[in-house]
């Protein structure tokens, strides 16, 4: 029998016999040739992104290898589910720099959980070694399918939609800084750690939402990514923000609501939409907010009200960059 090299073992031990075991008629040929071959269902758009993960920049080295798996995955799903697509195929570029079959085994453990949570099948990728003093690389690139012309955007804001946005925010950030200070706050180790792209309620949304966006660096810089797309601005209500208990038992009101409003890593839906909460009938969103007419904003694209001058006072001079935490 013929011997496999060492990238072919891993490729087949690690990921081609978990891919194997998602049954998904689209996958015509997936790994082991040139290309996958696909079938797309009829009368969908195809909806792509690609999202890389580095060690130490995007999470830590040391972080459990089931979880580095698991939210290399969700982080690039959690795109998908911002436009309120179905995902369907996943592809897996991997650099190591080193060989270690127990890292694998959980890596490749943690990314198979979160693909069946997903329903998103492996269809590919290419695995390289690269030197121990390089970092660890992940890139994933997932697509998804939406029906023709229905996928959720960031450029249809409408003046007068409220601004909503999905659980609580703030968790995922507080989570990263427990976990480098070493402290065991359960719930916000595991926000940061295992994300869940929101794609349930990102269908819900078709048809119901003008405009949406996960929140992977920050409340306030994934909103403007909206104002700026759908030349609108935006009134924020920062009594509104929604917070969970476990980070305010973590850390003061204030700095909980900077970790909420520029943290990053929450992957939350920020969405916008014409209808009222009891209209949309949706479990675990918050209103925060209005969408304005940006003629009648000034210099910032994002007003707040309702909290103390002071604090209003350094976010509208400063930038909310002042309130970035640097990542790992
Ligand atoms: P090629 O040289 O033709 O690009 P490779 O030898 O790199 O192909 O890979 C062989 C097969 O294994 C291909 O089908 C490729 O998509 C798949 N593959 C490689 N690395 C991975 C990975 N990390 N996860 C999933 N599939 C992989
Ligand atoms: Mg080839």
């Amino acid at each position: 029998m013929l011997k496999r090299s060492p990238e072919f073992q891993i490729i087949h031990e690690f990921f081609e016999i978990q891919a194997a075991t998602f049954n998904n008629d689209s996958v015509i040929v997936g790994i082991g040739d040139d290309c996958a071959v696909l079938c797309p269902t009829p009368q969908t758009q195809q909806v792509i992104s690609v999202d890389t993960s580095i060690a130490d920049r995007h999470f830590p080295a040391d972080a459990p290898a089931f979880d580095i798996g698991y939210r290399a995955l969700n982080v690039a799903v959690s795109d998908l589910a911002a436009m309120g697509a179905t995902p369907t195929w996943f592809t897996l570029a991997i650099s190591l720099n080193h060989h270690d079959r127990d890292w694998l085994k959980n890596f490749s453990k943690g990314l198979f959980t979160a693909a069946a949570n997903a329903d998103i099948t492996l269809i590919g990728g290419d695995t390289t070694k690269v030197p121990v003093s390089a970092p660890l690389s992940i890139t994933v690139q997932v697509h998804g399918e939406v029906c023709s012309g229905t996928a959720l955007l960031r450029s249809q804001a409408q003046v007068g939609d409220t601004i909503y946005v999905s659980n609580t925010l703030g968790d995922a950030a507080a989570g990263l800084a427990c976990y480098k200070n070493k402290l065991s706050h359960e719930p916000l180790l595991t926000a940061y750690l295992r994300p869940e792209p929101q794609i349930v309620l990102g269908q819900k949304l078709m048809g119901k939402a003008h405009s949406c966006v996960d929140i992977s660096d920050g409340l306030l810089a994934d909103l403007g990514h909206i104002l700026e797309r759908s030349h609108v601005s935006a009134e924020i209500d920062l009594s509104k923000i929604p917070l969970s208990k476990a980070l305010l038992s973590y850390t003061d009101k204030t700095r909980a609501l900077k970790l909420a409003l520029s943290g990053g890593d929450d992957y939350q839906l920020l969405f916008t939409s014409a209808l009222d909460n009891a209209t949309l009938s949706l479990d675990n969103i918050t209103a925060i907010g209005t969408i304005v007419d940006s003629s009648t904003a000034e210099h910032t694209a994002i007003h707040f009200i309702n909290a103390a001058d002071d604090f209003i006072e350094t976010l509208t001079t400063a930038g909310f960059d002042h309130f970035h935490e640097p990542s790992v």
